[in-house]
């Protein structure tokens, strides 16, 4: 695997039936690891909640197909605006022609298709993968940030922890583990 993103989703066969798409989504934010299945931005830096987007579009699919676990992303609202009804192949069954459409998000085919520059932006070798940066808005600056940022919270976890043990700190180190905190509470409870 190339240093796309650290994990690939895991999707399990989930065949529920629900009356609305919708009633999946905590299923989703599971299997997606809490992430934008195309961009990979977790929703801790998300500036709105996340979606629910359809892999094949729903003007393609008919009645029990519209709320099928297996055709479902979850998705950051910039990804999904950005994907909308398109699927350039016009057929169901066939998500690409190796040039142009879409590879399953979930899969570990689409980690491979793209890389990050060391900025962290988002790249392709192929003319699929580029396609898609395209179409999905992939090169937008906040993606980029967004990976750095999930970089330097690690960095952040270790001084907080090297910091935490010990008994007496620098008022200045104090201030910064508390702004730290205050930003994770919000993070994770709205
Ligand atoms: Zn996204």
């Amino acid at each position: 695997m190339n240093n796309f993103r650290e994990q690939n989703p895991s999707k399990r066969e989930i065949d529920k039936v629900v009356s609305k798409y919708q009633n999946h989504k905590s299923d989703l934010k599971i299997d997606f690891n809490n992430r934008c299945g195309y961009c990979d931005d977790h929703a801790t830096w998300r500036s709105s909640f996340y979606e629910i987007d359809h892999f094949v579009p729903k003007q393609y699919l008919s009645g029990k197909e519209i709320t099928d676990y297996g055709n479902l992303v979850y998705s950051c609202r910039y990804c999904n605006n950005s994907k909308r009804a398109k699927w350039p192949t016009g057929d169901k069954n066939n998500p690409n022609d190796g040039k142009a459409g879409f590879e399953k998000p979930w899969t570990s085919d689409y980690s491979n298709i793209f890389r990050r520059d060391d900025k962290g932006r988002i790249v392709s070798d192929s003319d699929l993968g580029n396609w898609m940066i395209k179409n999905l808005n992939l090169g937008l600056k906040r993606h980029s940030i967004i990976w750095q940022l999930d970089k330097l919270k690690s960095v952040v976890e270790q001084i907080k922890t090297h910091y935490e043990s010990k008994e007496s700190i620098d008022p200045k180190i104090e201030f910064l583990l508390e702004y730290i905190k205050l930003n994770e509470m919000l993070r994770d409870n709205i």
